[in-house]
């Protein structure tokens, strides 16, 4: 299990320089949601692909308020968070077919959260047979067009534009 937590860590803070605000605070700010790679945007909390994938479509589920402590999160918006990732995990077996979804929170540094500040939970999706293909560092970079693909085509999903296959 430490393995397969490990290559989320710190992968925010070394790209990101000191000064700059909390990228989770500013994303949902900025309109641009196709270049921020924002998939979703609800009332308490929003959708966003990780730019360092563990797997393909890697995204998260992040409240729109700023804090890392688990314990002063409403329950309006864990509830929130947790229904997102539920869209989540639809929007992507219908996206990507994927066998299998790892999902969950690293609360505090310690624990291996890039951005520890600002809560966010991992929704990764997962194949048989990629563990074999795991990277053992944080610093494998994904091509900006592979992510921008993976966003194209898991948006609609989101956004309902395209039909529930769901039970049919
Ligand atoms: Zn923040």
């Amino acid at each position: 299990m430490q393995r397969l937590w490990s290559p989320w860590r710190s992968q925010y803070v070394s790209e990101e320089p000191e000064s700059r605000e909390c990228i989770f605070c500013e994303f949902p700010r900025d309109r641009d949601d196709e270049r921020n790679l924002v998939l979703y945007r609800g009332e308490r909390t929003y959708a966003i692909m990780n730019r360092f994938p563990y797997n393909s479509g890697h995204l998260m589920v992040v409240p729109y308020e700023h804090t890392g402590d688990l314990t002063e999160v409403a329950p309006e918006t864990l509830a929130e968070m947790m229904a997102l990732v539920q869209r989540s995990v639809a929007a992507l077996g219908r996206a990507f077919r994927p066998d299998g979804y790892n999902t969950g929170m690293n609360l505090g540094r310690a624990a291996g959260a890039g951005v520890a500040d600002h809560l966010h939970i991992h929704v990764v999706p997962r194949w048989v047979g990629d563990v074999n293909f795991m990277p053992v560092t944080a610093d494998v970079k994904v091509m900006p067009e592979l992510l921008a693909d993976s966003y194209r085509k898991l948006r609609p999903y989101f956004d309902g534009s395209l039909p529930d296959e769901r039970g049919g």
